[in-house]
C-alpha cells in the first residue's frame, strides 16, 4: 500500500496534524496509524488562550470541551487572579471529532513495528510507503538529565455546586512533600471538578493511593462532597535539564512531531500549543514538495529549541541549584511578575528583557550555589 502523508501515532500531535492535512488538502491520500483502541489515549490537556494564536484558537474549538476568562494562583504569601483566558481539550472530545473525520485515513489497534522515512511496517509485517512520513509515537530520549512534573488527577462529580469561577492552576498552600507540591483545579460544570496532586521532583514515581487520599481530603478541607470518582488521569512529565536536539533528532529516520521531536515547554512538559502550531505549520503549507516540509519543520523546530535554552537553564537552578523545598519559593517569586511575562513564559514567548526581570530580584537560591548548578 502507497499513501501521499503516513502518520505514525495517534496521539495529540499526530491526531491534530492529521485533522488539519484532510481539512486543507482533501485530495491528498493520508494515513493514520494509532496502536490504541481510541485516539489521544486518556489526557486532559489545558492551555492559556495566549498560548495560541486567534487563527489557530479557530479550528482548534471544535476539541474545546471547556474555557475560562480567568485562572488565579494560591501560595501561603499571597493569592493571586490572573486575567488570562484558559481552555481545555479531552481526548474523548479529540476522538470524537478526528475519527468521524477521517474516516478510512484513520486505522485504530494498529501497532507499528518500524519507522523510517519512506515508510513503516506495521506489527504484522504490512509494509506502506509514503512519500511524508510524519513519527508522532510520543517518547524522548532516555539519556537526557531530566527533573519531572509527575501528577495523578481525579474528575468528580460532587453532591453540590463547588462555587469555583475558573481554575486553580497552582494551590501551593497544602503541605509540600518530596518538592515542589501544588493541587490543580479545573472546574468543568457547575459540580464537577478535576483535581490533580502535581509534584515537581527529582524522579518520576507519585504514590497514587497518595494522591487519591490528598485529592480527597482537599476537597473535604473545601466543603466539597464526592459523591462519584469519574476518571483518573496520570502522568510523570521529563523536565529536560539539557541535552541537544541531536538527542530528539536521533529518535526517528523519519519527519518527527509532537514531543518526540522535543516540542514541548521545556518548564512544564506541556505540549498542546506546540501540537497545533505544528499542524499548522505542515498542513498550511506545500504537501506536495516533501523537502520543504522538511525545512518548514527543521527551522521549527530548531527555533523553538533554541528559545527553550532559558528554560532549560530556569530547570536546573530548579531542580539543582534549589533545593526540593526551595522550588515552591521560586514559583510564588515568579507569579508575582507582570502578566505578560508570565502568559509570555508559557507560550515559551519570553523576551530578553523577560528573562532579565525573572533573574532579578531577591534570589531564592543563594548566588554562589546557584551558579555552581547553572552551567548544564
Ligand atoms: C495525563 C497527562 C496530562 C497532560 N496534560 C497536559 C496539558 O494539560 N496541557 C499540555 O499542553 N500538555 C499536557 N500533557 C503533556 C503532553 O501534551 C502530552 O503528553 C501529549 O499527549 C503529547 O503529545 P504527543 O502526540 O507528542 O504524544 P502522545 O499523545 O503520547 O501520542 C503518541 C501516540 O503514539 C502512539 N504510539 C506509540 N507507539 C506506537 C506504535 N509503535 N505504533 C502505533 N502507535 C504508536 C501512542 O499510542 C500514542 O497515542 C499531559 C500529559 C499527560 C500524560
Amino acid at each position: 500500500m502507497s499513501v501521499d502523508v503516513l502518520i505514525v501515532g495517534g496521539g495529540l500531535a499526530g491526531s491534530l496534524a492529521a485533522w488539519r492535512i484532510a481539512a486543507l488538502h482533501p485530495s491528498v491520500s493520508l494515513l493514520l496509524l494509532e496502536s490504541g483502541d481510541t485516539l489521544g489515549g486518556n489526557h486532559t490537556w489545558s492551555f492559556h488562550d495566549t498560548d495560541i494564536t486567534p487563527a489557530q484558537r479557530a479550528w482548534l474549538q471544535p476539541l474545546v470541551t471547556a474555557q475560562w476568562p480567568r485562572h488565579e494562583v494560591r501560595f501561603p504569601a499571597y493569592a493571586r487572579v490572573l486575567d488570562g483566558g484558559y481552555a481545555t481539550v479531552t481526548s474523548e472530545r479529540l476522538h470524537a471529532v478526528i475519527a468521524p473525520a477521517l474516516g478510512a485515513r484513520l486505522r485504530l489497534a494498529t501497532p507499528v513495528q518500524a519507522v523510517d522515512r519512506d515508510g513503516a511496517t506495521l506489527g504484522d509485517g504490512t509494509q506502506i510507503t509514503a512519500r511524508l512520513v510524519l513519527d508522532a509515537r510520543g517518547g524522548g530520549p532516555e539519556h537526557v538529565p531530566v527533573g519531572w512534573q509527575s501528577f495523578l488527577g481525579q474528575e468528580v462529580r460532587l453532591q453540590a455546586p463547588h462555587g469555583l469561577q475558573w481554575p486553580i492552576l497552582m494551590d501551593a498552600t497544602v503541605e509540600q512533600r518530596g518538592g515542589y507540591r501544588f493541587i490543580y483545579v479545573l472546574p468543568f460544570t457547575a459540580d464537577t471538578l478535576l483535581i490533580e496532586d502535581t509534584y515537581y521532583i527529582d524522579g518520576p514515581a507519585i504514590d497514587a493511593h497518595e494522591c487519591r487520599a490528598a485529592i480527597a481530603g482537599y476537597a473535604r478541607d473545601r466543603g466539597w462532597s464526592i459523591a462519584e470518582v469519574v476518571r483518573e488521569e496520570a502522568g510523570a512529565l521529563p523536565i529536560p535539564l539539557g541535552g541537544t536536539l541531536d538527542d530528539f533528532r536521533a529518535l526517528s529516520p523519519a519527519l518527527a512531531i509532537g514531543v518526540r521531536a522535543g516540542l514541548f515547554q521545556p518548564t512544564t512538559g506541556y505540549s498542546l500549543p506546540e501540537a497545533v502550531a505544528t499542524a499548522s505549520l505542515i498542513a498550511e503549507g506545500h504537501l506536495n514538495e516533501v523537502p520543504g516540509v522538511y525545512a518548514r519543520m527543521h527551522a521549527y523546530v530548531t527555533a523553538r529549541w533554541q528559545a527553550g535554552a532559558f528554560n532549560r537553564l530556569l530547570n536546573r537552578w530548579l531542580f539543582r541549584a534549589a533545593r526540593p523545598t526551595e522550588r515552591r519559593i521560586i514559583f510564588e517569586q515568579f507569579y508575582r511578575r507582570a502578566e505578560p511575562t508570565i502568559a509570555r513564559f508559557y507560550a515559551g514567548r519570553l523576551t530578553w528583557p523577560d528573562r532579565l526581570r525573572l533573574l532579578t530580584g531577591r534570589p531564592p537560591v543563594p548566588v554562589t550555589r546557584a551558579l555552581a548548578h547553572l552551567r548544564s
